[in-house]
């Protein structure tokens, strides 16, 4: 098949090409710039579009295998495609834990069949996510591991870190580490802050979260272990980050829409899909994440997807389990609040939901240009949408952003030349 996208703005993290006509033949981009014609099986009028790289999330929970009730990998990759999502790393917390090649291949098989997005399995660190003995890390690649962590699970021993550190330098493999001390959580359930006491709801510190992305970057500069922080939620942690890579320490991060999207103020009203973890912070906090956002200390935005059932967001915030969907509003809420503000520009798009994470994983995309894979998100930066339950494609509606009024949509997504995401043709 053949597509032939004309006049629309073609944009990549170092250029933007406007009025750029893109001719797609098989899984490939065969003509990209100005003045191409040409004949197609499909041509889209690209006028007033915006043409990315096919975004690729670093950070989502498919909850497949076992845990199929929240989300499974054929909605949950249907999902991130209306999200404008061509590639999506899944965290390793399933039933059973990706802790063995067989769990790899099964999700990058059913992937595979389902065909939405490409599926990049993170593989558990240690055996089980329980922190005192590591997985099979040459297996695991060679299965098709795109990486490492424990995600909501963070290896506490020191013992522990510093052997998944000096294994992942062996191998070259990529740590992502998700910071929290978790023996101090208690049954926090939202931030340390006015709002938790306002609310009556117990509080996680900060400090949870920068003493050990303290840890982390401690041992990864001292060792040589490049390591990517997950879900930087506090000034604190962006700041540590930011010292690190200054001291030239090989240390990337990434952040979520909702911490520079909302604040703890979400809470107050005790809605459980304000529940998350990192919680949402304070408003310093959220803007010290779209500072590091603009001046790349953040390399990366990435959802933290996270599926759960209805059932499971009915109970109280302090016993709903947290976590929040995000593939469909991730883009939405780039636009709304770093892009229509001025944080950001339409190239820092490109780079941060698409550039830098194919950069990090070592992965071809990330860039539209001649002979690339036609991965390709096509999205309308200026229509104004509501938010509402109906529009969700994820099977799993928790998400905080219900009922806002949000700009910035994506049209088409379009993966190795098909299409798997078409909304005009809804
Ligand atoms: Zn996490």
């Amino acid at each position: 098949m053949s597509i032939l996208i004309q006049n629309i703005t073609a944009v990549n993290a170092d250029d933007i090409i406007k009025g750029a006509n893109i001719l797609i033949e098989g899984e490939r981009i065969t003509e990209l710039g100005t003045g191409i014609a040409g004949k197609a099986d499909r041509t889209i009028d690209g006028t007033g579009l915006v043409a990315f790289p096919g975004f690729l999330e670093l950070h989502c929970h498919l909850r497949d295998p076992g845990l199929t009730h929240k989300e499974d990998i054929v909605t949950g990759t249907r999902a991130a495609a209306a999200g404008g999502y061509t590639a999506v790393c899944c965290m390793p917390n399933t039933k059973p834990v990706a802790d063995s090649p067989e769990v790899i291949r099964y999700i990058i098989e059913k992937a595979g069949k389902a065909g939405f997005a490409d599926v990049l399995p993170v593989a558990a660190i240690t055996r089980g996510m329980r922190g005192k003995e590591l997985t099979d890390f040459a297996g695991l690649l060679k299965a098709g591991a795109a990486a490492f962590s424990d995600d909501g699970m963070p290896v506490a021993e020191d013992e522990m870190i510093i052997a998944a550190m000096k294994r992942a330098r062996e191998l070259h493999a990529l740590l992502m580490l998700h910071e929290e001390d978790l023996a101090k959580r208690g049954n926090g359930a939202v931030h340390d802050g006015e709002n938790a006491r306002k609310a009556g709801i117990p509080g996680i510190p900060r400090a949870i979260e920068e003493t050990m992305t303290a840890r982390d970057i401690f041992y990864a500069e001292k060792l040589g272990t490049p390591i990517h922080i997950c879900h930087v939620s506090t000034a604190g942690s962006v700041e540590l980050v930011r010292r690190a890579k200054a001291n030239g320490a090989p240390v990337t991060c990434e952040t979520g829409p909702h911490y520079f999207s909302i604040t703890d103020e979400k809470i107050l009203d005790r809605n459980p899909n304000a529940k998350v973890n990192p919680p949402l912070r304070e408003k310093g906090d959220m803007l010290a994440v779209r500072e590091g956002i603009a001046d790349g200390t953040i390399d990366a935005i990435a959802t933290d997807h996270a599926p759960h059932s209805e059932e499971e967001k009915a109970r109280e915030i302090e016993e709903a389990p947290f976590g929040m969907i995000g593939f469909e509003t991730a883009f939405p809420l780039t636009v709304t609040n770093l892009l229509e503000p001025g944080v950001i520009g339409l190239t820092d798009i490109a780079r941060l939901l698409s550039g830098r994470p194919h950069e990090l994983l070592g992965i071809e995309g990330g860039k539209l240009k001649k002979n690339a894979l036609a991965d390709i998100t096509i999205c309308d930066i200026n229509e104004k949408f509501v938010y509402n339950k109906d529009m969700v494609v994820s099977k799993a509606k928790n998400s905080p952003f219900l009922g806002m009024e949000l700009k910035g949509r994506v049209c088409h997504t379009i993966r190795k030349g098909k299409f798997t995401y078409d909304r005009q043709a809804d």
